[in-house]
């Protein structure tokens, strides 16, 4: 039995959160703490927990968080612009809610590399 998340409650409609694109498989909701003007987080309905975990039997699963922010990138004008899909993994990646998300952040022209330390020789 895999530990419930934030995200499960956020599925259940247990806390708010602001849901920008929901069908049967995957759900969108804006970051609580947004780090573009456009940040927003695309889930599975069901726990996958890391990115460790993706696998051939949830790999079309896992494929339409993609599709989703293609298909909301469009809606909401953005797709022509650009923006960034992102997936942490364990604690060296950043993760810390174990169900995997795709952050996408858009709005503005994206910095890379994306993180700030110096690269030790
Ligand atoms: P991670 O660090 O695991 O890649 O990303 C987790 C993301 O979830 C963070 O960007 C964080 O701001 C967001 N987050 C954590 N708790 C909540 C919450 O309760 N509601 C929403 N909307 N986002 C959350």
């Amino acid at each position: 039995m895999t530990e419930a998340t934030i995200f499960d409650k956020i599925i259940n409609r247990e806390i708010p959160a602001t849901v920008i694109y929901e069908d049967d498989d995957v759900l969108a909701f804006n970051d609580i703490n947004p780090q573009a003007p456009i940040h927003f987080l695309v889930i599975p309905k069901v726990q996958i927990r890391t990115a460790n975990d993706i696998n051939n039997d949830n790999a079309e699963l896992v494929g339409k968080l993609y599709v989703a922010a293609a298909k909301i990138a469009d809606e909401m004008g953005f797709a022509d612009n650009g923006f960034r899909c992102v997936m942490n993994c364990n604690p060296d990646g950043g993760q810390t809610v174990y169900h995997i998300h795709l952050h996408v952040l858009a709005g503005k022209a994206l910095g890379w590399p994306p993180y700030q330390e110096t690269l030790k020789k």
